[in-house]
């Protein structure tokens, strides 16, 4: 069922049930004043014919055929008069007698004075009347035809009126929920456009500053970012296969060169050199890739361990300086903590990554080929600072060194891949840290690794 029609059958079903108990009411309380109403009258009719027979002295015999002749057009009052003995003076019609009073009945109406009950629809009055200080046992009974023909018409009335109104508020609901769920209806057709080869398609905003004009908004923004982030993967893809076609366009032309023309021992031992080399910046540039796509795993598929992070940095610069012994790693933290100060929780082996990268970079790009690592804390932070004496990076380049395939100007000059920091930003994101970056050109830089402590 649509949510459409859900709401008017809602909307329906509350009206119908306030509908209903309204009725009701009114109903019960329209029977309640017909029965009051008709006891005063049955009360009177009591009283008028006491006094007619008592103290007009009217022959009863006259009274009786009253009574029969309006009993042919409409409900009589039947009336019954006992005199203190409990003998019976008058009544209406003994051949008909619908109330019997008994001894009780004339018990009772001498100590209540007035009694009211109902017997088979007829409602029935007992009172005690003094005539001349002599009292009178009277009942009067009669059925109230009237009184119900008008309730059951007021019935027959609301019951249409309920049935009737239903059906209005019904087309009411429905035009007024269609109307609130068209924009709704225009959003879905609009979002089943959108499809991977346009997402450049936006909805379209309603004017109304409500609830679906927020939607509607939250959802061109977030295409708006699904479409940066396809920008940025398709962006990644050709960054990779121009990477990795580059060294092996080198490798396949020195190879097919060294298989056309015979060459020298000495000559084949360059270009395996040189294949080697080219070989090697794969194997590392797939290594980083492979790194990369770990890093960009949701932090739940990672595995978070608790270490320290001096040990750490500790085991990314020996690793380092095993691959390149050139490298210099100045650690200026020895023992300087407590074990619960540099303890973080996370995931050792993307973070030795991280560090290693920093490290790498900080003796790439200086002539001392020397990093210098120091470790401090502040609030509940780690902080793990990288500091060369190199070449530095230039203020314009310093926004973008984190995107991935950037290289710096002096890229001729040193190799790499250009991956390396923006690795270090997917791993330290996963880790809720931060890096920050201070440089000047031809002065040196430090890089902050601030990773929150457990
Ligand atoms: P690469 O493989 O080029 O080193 P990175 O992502 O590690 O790639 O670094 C991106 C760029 O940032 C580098 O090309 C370089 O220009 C600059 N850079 C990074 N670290 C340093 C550093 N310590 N000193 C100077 N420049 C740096």
């Amino acid at each position: 069922m649509s949510i459409q029609q859900r709401i008017s059958l809602l909307f329906t079903a509350l009206a119908a049930g306030i509908l209903l108990v309204f009725m009701l009411i009114v109903y019960f309380s329209a029977n309640q004043n017909r029965k009051s109403e008709f006891y005063n009258i049955l009360q009177k009719e009591a009283l008028t014919k006491v006094n007619l027979l008592l103290n007009v002295k009217l022959d009863a015999n006259t009274l009786q055929t009253i009574y029969r002749k309006n009993r042919e057009v409409l409900y009589e009052v039947e009336v019954a008069i006992y005199n203190q003995n409990k003998e019976l003076l008058y009544h209406d019609a003994v051949d008909i007698d619908f109330v019997k009073e008994t001894p009780e009945m004339l018990a009772e109406i001498r100590e209540q004075k007035m009694i009211r009950f109902v017997q088979d629809q007829w409602q029935v009055i007992g009172q005690l009347i003094e005539v001349d200080n002599e009292p009178y046992y009277v009942t009067a009974a009669a059925f109230d035809a009237y009184g119900y023909r008008n309730l059951e018409n007021l019935r027959n009335t609301m019951l249409v009126s309920f049935f009737f109104g239903l059906a209005i508020i019904y087309l009411i609901g429905r035009y007024f929920s269609q109307k609130t769920m068209d924009p709704i209806t225009d959003m879905v057709n609009e979002a089943q456009k959108i499809s991977a080869s346009n997402l450049d398609l936006r909805l379209h905003i309603p004017k109304r500053n409500d609830e679906l004009g927020v939607l509607a908004e939250t959802f061109n923004q977030m295409l708006e970012r699904l479409e940066k982030s396809f920008d940025a993967q398709k962006q990644f893809v050709s960054h990779i296969s121009h990477e990795l076609r580059t060294p092996l366009s080198v490798i396949i032309a020195e190879l097919e060169l060294s298989q056309n023309k015979k060459r020298s021992k000495e000559e084949y031992k360059e270009t395996v050199i040189s294949v080697l080399a080219d070989a090697k910046k794969l194997a590392k540039l797939s290594s980083t890739l492979l790194d990369f796509a770990k890093a960009s795993y949701d932090r739940s598929e990672v595995n978070f361990k608790q270490f320290r992070v001096d040990e750490l940095l500790l085991d990314a610069s020996q690793e380092l300086q095993l691959l390149n012994q050139s490298f210099k790693v100045d650690l200026d933290f020895e023992g300087d903590f407590e074990e619960e100060e540099i303890t973080v929780f996370g995931n050792s082996y993307l973070l030795t990554i991280a560090f290693k990268n920093l490290i790498e970079n900080a003796c790439k790009y200086s002539s001392n080929h020397t990093c210098r690592c120091s470790i401090s804390t502040s609030g509940n932070q780690v902080q793990v600072a990288f500091k060369d004496e190199g070449i530095g990076i230039y203020p314009e380049e310093l926004e973008e060194i984190f995107n991935p395939f950037f290289r710096g100007k002096n890229k001729n000059i040193f190799e790499g891949t250009g991956i390396g920091l923006a690795l270090v930003k997917r791993i330290v994101n996963l880790h809720d840290a931060e890096v920050t970056v201070q440089s000047k050109p031809g002065k040196g830089s430090t890089f902050i690794i601030s990773i929150p402590r457990i």
